[in-house]
């Protein structure tokens, strides 16, 4: 799957060789090669629009780690950016709600619903150990009904007696009862399908899962039919509603555009996907394993993260030192105010530096969010590196300058240096072993 993709996003690693910050130039180079194998991989185009504008906004700037290049930072943000557009995290069929729990597979006729059905009764039952019964709907085509029964013979698992003559929603209520009679976890009901999308088939599919009320409502969809497939689950999504996405065919799917612009377009998770004809072959959808697959570099996204939690932990061992000789100058101050915005604010923080965890109380002070933060980096960055290391340099015709330089105000720049004084007087204190004013409320 995506052999594709993987293939295009290597070559923006040769091209990238700069150091230091990922420059404007850089991030537009790479942005255009993930925007074309994107494309070629058939995924949507608001899809790969949003991806791009992201991707810019969150690489240019960047600091190139020592010892990576800069094109392996590039695929390690596409690939963060990968997971996220996948869907972060998996999301398993959700059971959580009163016996028999009824999960509604609908689809196209031919992408793969009666397999997935057999395949999700069997997983359910094998692997989590529930109850499963099975009830094909598709009044249309005895044949899709036998089909099932077969099916369920195969994984042992049980389908609904064939009564002829009745609807869908007939048969539906039936096997809610049977379910509840016969102590089932679980009714797996499987809708007719057509061969295009059509308001028949949506109507029925609507009356169905009013009169059912699934607690999963999950479209099969087949990964080989790329954006055909997307405007399907959007279609559904918008009539009928879903609650997640089964994608077969993945075995076979070598661009997978529509693994990537499902989630995008519907919000909805890709729960499961369908890797070949077996009855077994049934993954959970794992959005990082996808991601890796999709670049095919697991080891340069391993390699930039070891690399960035090395270079982590050197940072807080050299800060660490130097507070405890009583150093703390303004670059100091800007690596602990990055490091809190990375971490995620205060709390992350602490855990980080136990210097750190004695200033909560300042810092707390100075009311700092996320944005003041922000603004106080900028602050710091529009110094000379000189000011940072002697902030007494600071009058006011410096802090003019910087308060232009970083669209800030001169009281900003004088309570960021307020705030600086204490902190590094309380580090001279904690340095030569004094209790002072301030040590009390290191616990507090
Ligand atoms: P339905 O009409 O939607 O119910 O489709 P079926 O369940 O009858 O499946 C149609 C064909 O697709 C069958 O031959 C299945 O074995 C095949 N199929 C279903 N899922 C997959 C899959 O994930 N990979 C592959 N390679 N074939 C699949």
């Amino acid at each position: 799957m995506f052999d594709g993709l993987s293939d295009k996003l290597s070559g923006i690693l040769d091209r990238l060789t700069r150091r230091g910050a990922l420059t404007a130039g850089d991030v537009d180079a790479a942005a255009r090669e993930v925007r074309r194998a994107l494309l070629e991989a058939d995924v949507a185009l608001d899809v790969v629009r949003g991806f791009i504008d992201k991707l810019k906004e969150r690489a240019v700037g960047v600091e190139v780690i020592k010892s990576v290049t800069p094109g392996q930072m590039v695929v390690k943000i596409v690939h963060d950016q990968l997971i996220e557009t996948l869907g972060a995290t998996a999301d398993p069929i959700d059971l959580n709600a009163p016996s028999p729990v009824p999960i509604l597979m609908v689809g196209l006729q031919g992408s793969g619903k009666t397999t997935t059905s057999a395949k999700i009764a069997r997983r359910l039952t094998d692997l989590h150990k529930r109850k499963v019964l099975m009830a094909s709907l598709d009044t249309r085509r005895p044949a899709a009904m036998e089909q099932l029964a077969v099916l369920g013979q195969q994984v042992g698992v049980e389908t609904l007696p064939i009564v002829p003559g009745q609807t869908p929603v007939q048969i539906a209520r039936r096997a809610l009862d049977a379910g509840r009679l016969g102590g089932y976890d679980v009714v797996v009901l499987d809708t007719a399908g057509r061969t295009t999308l059509d308001e028949a088939m949506m109507a029925e599919v609507a009356e169905v899962k009013q009169a059912a009320q699934p607690h999963e409502v999950l479209l099969v969809a087949d990964a080989l039919t790329g954006q055909d497939a997307v405007n399907l689950a959007r279609s559904f999504n918008e009539r009928v509603g879903l609650t997640g996405i089964v994608l077969t065919r993945v075995d076979g799917d070598g661009r997978g555009g529509a693994a990537l612009s499902m989630r995008a377009v519907t919000g909805k998770p890709i729960k499961l996907m369908g890797v070949g004809e077996k009855l077994d072959a049934l993954e959970e959808f794992h959005p990082a394993r996808i991601a890796d697959r999709i670049l095919g570099m697991g080891d340069i996204v391993s390699l930039v993260e070891k690399a960035a939690a090395t270079i982590d932990a050197e940072k807080a061992r050299r800060t660490a030192e130097r507070l405890r000789k009583g150093q703390f100058n303004l670059d100091d101050l800007r690596e602990q105010l990055e490091q809190m915005l990375k971490m995620g604010g205060l709390g992350g923080m602490m855990s980080m530096l136990p210097g750190i965890a004695r200033m909560k109380n300042q810092i707390a002070a100075a009311n700092v969010d996320d944005r003041i933060i922000k603004r106080q980096i900028a602050i710091i960055h529009s110094m000379t590196p000189k000011e940072r290391r002697t902030p007494d340099l600071l009058k006011a015709s410096r802090k003019k300058r910087i308060a232009a330089g970083s669209g800030t105000k001169v009281e900003e720049i004088n309570r960021l240096l307020k705030m600086h004084r204490q902190m590094a007087d309380m580090m001279k204190q904690m340095g030569s072993g004094k209790r002072g004013p301030m040590a009390g409320l290191a616990n507090a």
